[in-house]
């Protein structure tokens, strides 16, 4: 059983949050679009945030996503894809997805886009920068940033919308203010090497533990699970 009315209260806590957050640093808290994250949880938990006037889901599975979508047919929901992207899971996804969040390289590019296409439709996509030089964890270095937008807007079937950053995980959400700050930083200097402002506007990080933070530094988008549906627990 969802208890919806605590599940209402703690949106209300997360939205609240985000609206101090922006007011300190004078920003509009309208241009912070809040996205629950629902990955392992059900379609019922989505559609009680859904009652509770939640639009935006970020799932990090593909399959699990598609699954959720079909329960929910019925409203009028936007899905994001947060988590990495398995190149053969990219024409369903590519078919499905509002956004994808988690673009980082130019393979991904192509399969989206021809998946899009097949579909017809246009997808909106994030790049997803590595700005820790973390080997071992998904995202397109700094370098390649530049090229991964080319090939995105030359695409034709895809619309890119901006950046996604995930820090490396610290415990005091102030440690990961640099990284916050230095995708803002990169998205400035991509600016002003001439990329289209239309296709920087977004701004996707934050999480649970960090989302004001990271609203202070400028996100666009905060990607929130924990502190909406609660704990997933341990695999
Ligand atoms: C799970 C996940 C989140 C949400 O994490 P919480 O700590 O539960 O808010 C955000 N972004 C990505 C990429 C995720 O995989």
């Amino acid at each position: 059983m969802i208890d919806a009315p605590a599940l209402r209260a703690r949106l209300d806590e997360v939205r609240g949050r985000i609206a101090r957050a922006a007011l300190r640093v004078g920003r509009d808290p309208a241009g912070v679009r809040l996205i629950a994250v629902s990955k392992t949880f059900g379609a019922e938990h989505v559609r009680a945030a859904a009652e509770a006037g939640q639009r935006d889901f970020g799932e990090n599975k593909v399959q699990e996503a598609l699954d959720k979508m079909d329960r929910t047919g019925d409203l009028d929901l936007a899905w994001h894809l947060i988590g990495h992207l398995q190149s053969n899971k990219a024409r369903k996804a590519g078919a499905r997805f509002s956004v994808v969040h988690s673009v980082d390289d130019a393979d991904l590019v192509r399969r989206l886009n021809e998946a899009a296409g097949a579909a017809g439709r246009t997808l909106q996509i994030l790049v997803q920068a590595d700005l820790a030089g973390e080997a071992t964890k998904h995202g397109a270095p700094e370098a390649a940033l530049d090229g991964i937008f080319a090939a995105a807007a030359a695409a034709g079937h895809l619309d890119p919308i901006g950046l996604m950053l995930i820090p490396p995980s610290v415990d005091d959400p102030e440690r990961a203010r640099p990284y916050f700050r230095a995708l803002r930083a990169v998205r400035d200097q991509l600016l002003a090497r001439g990329v289209p402002p239309g296709r920087l506007r977004e701004l996707s990080m934050g999480m649970s533990h960090d989302f004001e933070v990271a609203v202070e530094e400028g996100a666009t988008m905060v990607r929130v699970g924990t502190a909406i549906f609660g704990s997933r627990g341990r695999p």
